[in-house]
């Protein structure tokens, strides 16, 4: 006899047989570039806490305040009585920081993009992604139930045949800034004309920009000098460079009011804890105080771009913290991350439905507390593992 759900061991079988199953490694220190984890200490090359500021003691200290102020649960969403002085001094500094008039917190980043692009779209209209824009993009122009596009990577001619093919009157433009499991930048000036000349908006996700490129890490818009005309929907998250939690959209007044009203992922979920905004405007203040962490971060990569280069590894061009190695078959890019953590450093695999099919990686990141000495040990373990 069968029963229900019968093929979920096969299904996981096959995962495993692929090299695409997925597990978890315990983490038993703070996030860091040098991190315990099951027993081990280990060099880290995987983390999103690009400037260092996870751990750091000024922000964890705004959230010990943060919490001794507010408690520890918000205790309500934000449309009933979930929303403190803290999340809304962080969105007004959010908004300065950006240059956008408004900004909204949204518990997640996730939840962000998938608020934003349903509350914006539904049947009728149409939304533009890059084909490799990150999941919860991708998710969120699924879910709205708009004419749904995928463009070429970085295709701005493309998205122009796309767009003015398309007979739908609301039409959005969604693009990662950073590329997340490639770590390049979005033509965003390019995509801004083609917006601008499609009757479309243009919608960033900022997620791997904010903190690391612009005026005082202000993000991959203010690089390429775009303002919100330019790019009239801004996202980002503050889970990265941040090394806090939760994510934000800004840009115009009738934006955010439209969010507050209509943004189900906003709506309907409990506002992330008071401390957590605390500690998020502490890290703010530490983003545009320390140029030094933007600097020493492109000091590390290039002097890992530089070294991976005379090993001879072929590295696609990176500006971000991000960079990959593509290795191509996913058990290639298992067992090179295994062999690196043998040698007591931590670099993730990516693979499919992550990344394209056969084009499985290792994504390298970096973080302004990592040191040269560390970017070669990194090279030395690569050199002796891959060549
Ligand atoms: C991480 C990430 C998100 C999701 O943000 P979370 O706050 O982690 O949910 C969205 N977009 C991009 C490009 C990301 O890298």
């Amino acid at each position: 006899m069968t029963g229900a759900f019968d093929h979920l061991q096969a299904q996981l079988q096959l995962l495993q047989e692929r090299g695409l199953y997925r597990q978890r490694r315990v983490l038993e220190s703070a996030q860091g570039v040098e991190v315990r984890m099951e027993g081990r200490r280990l060099l880290n090359f995987s983390s999103n806490d690009y400037l260092g500021l996870a751990n750091h003691p000024q922000v964890v200290q705004a959230a010990i305040k943060g919490m001794q102020r507010y408690g520890v649960g918000s205790g309500s969403a934000h449309l009933l009585c979930g929303h403190s002085h803290a999340h809304h001094a962080l969105e007004e500094e959010l908004a300065d920081f950006t240059g956008r008039d408004r900004a909204l917190l949204f518990s997640t980043g996730y939840m962000a993009n998938l608020g934003v692009i349903t509350a914006l779209l539904g049947k009728g209209d149409a939304v533009f992604e890059d084909r490799l824009n990150h999941a919860s993009l991708l998710d969120g122009g699924l879910y709205s139930g708009a004419r749904f596009k995928r463009y070429p990577h970085g295709d701005s001619e493309a998205l122009t045949v796309s767009l003015e093919k398309t007979p739908a009157e609301n039409r959005l433009i969604v693009s990662d800034g950073v590329f997340s499991m490639d770590g390049d930048l979005a033509p965003l000036p390019e995509l801004a004309r083609v917006a601008a000349g499609n009757q479309a908006w243009l919608m960033v996700d900022d997620a791997h920009g904010l903190g690391v490129l612009g005026d005082k890490g202000s993000g991959s818009c203010d690089h390429f000098g775009l303002t919100q005309r330019d790019a009239p929907v801004l996202m980002a998250t503050l889970g990265k460079a941040f090394g806090t939690f939760g994510a934000f959209v800004a840009g115009s007044e009738e934006l955010i009011e439209t969010l507050i009203q209509k943004a189900r992922t906003y709506i309907y979920t409990t506002a992330m804890p008071a401390s957590l905004a605390e500690a998020g405007r502490m890290a703010l203040r530490l983003v545009m105080a320390d140029d030094w962490r933007r600097d020493r971060l492109a000091a590390l990569t290039q002097r890992f771009t530089e070294g991976a280069r005379q090993l001879g590894l072929q590295l696609p061009d990176s500006r971000s913290a991000i960079h990959v190695v593509v290795l191509g078959d996913s058990q290639r890019a298992v067992s090179t991350s295994e062999a690196l953590l043998h040698r007591g450093i931590v670099v993730g695999a990516i693979r499919p439905p992550t990344v394209p099919t056969g084009t499985a990686r290792l994504r390298i990141t970096f973080s302004a507390e990592h040191r040269f000495e560390h970017v070669d040990r990194l090279l030395d373990a690569l050199e002796k593992i891959l060549l």
